[in-house]
């Protein structure tokens, strides 16, 4: 949920903005690749200071359907970001960025105390010859580092076919062949075989939200949107009230990191699971709840209560996160003093510390004549929590506004108003830009 999302946003905001130059691109999926996807299982375990990798299973989850064209990530956004190498050739031949639950658990006072496993994976075309798995980190420059390494034979696992889970599925919204498109999974957490039709009625509600937004109502024939009926053989969500553990099919639970309202899942290798019975891109956990909450990070999932008042502007505020990287552009929670002013640029497209305002990183969509940083009604907004659109001097106008990503001082965003800052169901123009930057290179071809 936005206001707790700050763990995660710590997590990202340690490290800096310079994303490691993009690899080469043009590698042809045919050279390097089978039509199929290798799903690495791995823990990520350990404390707020060290961290370890350990390989549990590789699975073949059929046939890709991800990028083919763009194989090497050239934003490479994220906390993470792991590298497959030709290891004949030395070739990077595909890349990702991402951000995980263990990168947001190293935040809290409970991994200064223990040491923790998460289940974690990582998916890419199979590839045809023996490779190295490289695992990057951003390290407090914010510059990524190698942290964990395996070499692969994939011969080794080629008949590690794995048995789908038999559930239903059903195609809300199929454009096309999946490699050119982006393809949503929606999961289903806490529901049971009687509430199906609440599911599929809760799947119409995001489709409702999701494409009724820029800039993903004007490219809705771009997306691939698949429900998958992973039903739960007890209703509802664990915490969604006390002392309630229901045995909810993907794990999610309210009270995640200790904050009520935010959700995540501790069975990533489960949600895979279910996920993998389609071909997918982006996971959408909806929840058999009417208590708010929900949770969204980068290239992992989101989940979102489907029955609140609010639904739509959490399900798609969690996409940002999911799909781009975005970071949340408020301040105003009673935990975002807790995050210091940063000393290098943070890594998202929508966010800047404005160390150098002379290379704003979105200053092409900056208009001639508009202040940097942007004047805005500060300290009215802080006092009333309300912003009085008709009053702002740069309304519609990007700019640098100061007050983003937790820190009331010392980060900026982009517009006075966005999804990823208050409930407004629109996003300013720097997110939109980078949710299509991201969304170009799964539909090229
Ligand atoms: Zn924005």
């Amino acid at each position: 949920m936005i206001r707790f999302k700050v763990l995660l946003f710590i997590c990202l905001f340690v490290m800096v903005a310079k994303a490691q130059s993009p690899v080469k691109m043009g590698v042809a999926f045919s050279t390097y690749f089978e039509d199929k996807t290798m799903r690495v299982d791995y823990l990520h375990s350990g404390t707020s200071q060290t961290e370890s990798f350990t390989l549990y299973g590789i699975k073949n989850e059929g046939p890709w359907g991800g990028r083919v064209s763009v194989l090497n990530d050239p934003y490479q956004l994220g906390l993470y970001a792991f590298d497959i190498v030709d290891v004949a050739s030395g070739k990077v031949i595909y890349t990702q960025g991402f951000c995980s639950v263990f990168g947001e658990w190293q935040t809290t006072l409970e991994s200064r105390e223990l040491n923790k496993s998460f289940q974690e994976s990582v998916r890419f075309p199979w590839p045809k010859n023996t490779f190295k798995l490289v695992m990057r980190k951003r390290d407090s420059t914010q510059v990524f580092q190698e942290i964990w390494a395996e070499t692969i034979n994939p011969a080794q696992y080629a008949e590690s076919q794995w048995t789908y889970p038999e559930v239903k599925v059903r195609y809300f919204l199929n454009s096309g062949n999946p490699k050119h498109k982006v393809d949503i999974v929606v999961l289903a957490d806490g529901f049971t075989l009687s509430d199906t039709l609440e599911f599929s009625k809760d799947v119409n509600r995001f489709m409702d939200a999701f494409f009724s937004v820029e800039p993903f109502k004007s490219r809705k024939a771009d997306f691939n949107v698949a429900a998958v009926y992973s039903l739960s053989p007890a209703e509802g969500i664990r915490l969604q009230k006390k002392n309630f553990y229901p045995s909810n099919i993907l794990g999610c639970s309210y009270s995640t990191f200790g904050i009520d309202r935010y959700v995540l899942s501790d069975k990533e290798w489960t949600v895979r699971d279910y996920a993998a019975v389609v071909p997918y891109d982006f996971i959408v956990i909806l929840m058999n709840s009417n208590k708010y909450g929900g949770g969204g990070i980068y290239n992992l999932y989101i989940t979102a209560s489907a029955r609140i008042p609010n639904a739509d502007y959490v399900m798609v505020h969690e996409m940002g996160h999911h799909i781009a990287g975005l970071a949340d552009e408020y301040y105003t929670s009673e935990v975002a003093y807790q995050v210091s002013v940063p000393h290098y640029e943070p890594w998202e497209f929508n966010i800047t510390a404005l160390l150098d305002p002379t290379k704003l990183k979105w200053k092409e969509m900056v208009e001639p004549g508009t202040p940097i940083p942007t004047p805005w009604n500060k300290q009215d907004y802080e006092k009333t929590m309300k912003l009085n659109i008709s009053k702002e001097p740069f309304q519609g106008k990007v700019g640098a506004f100061e007050g983003a990503g937790y820190l009331s001082q010392g980060m900026y965003r982009p517009e006075v108003n966005c999804i990823m800052f208050s409930h407004s169901l629109t996003f300013c123009r720097v997110c939109q830009d980078g949710l299509n930057k991201v969304l170009d290179i799964y539909v090229a071809k």
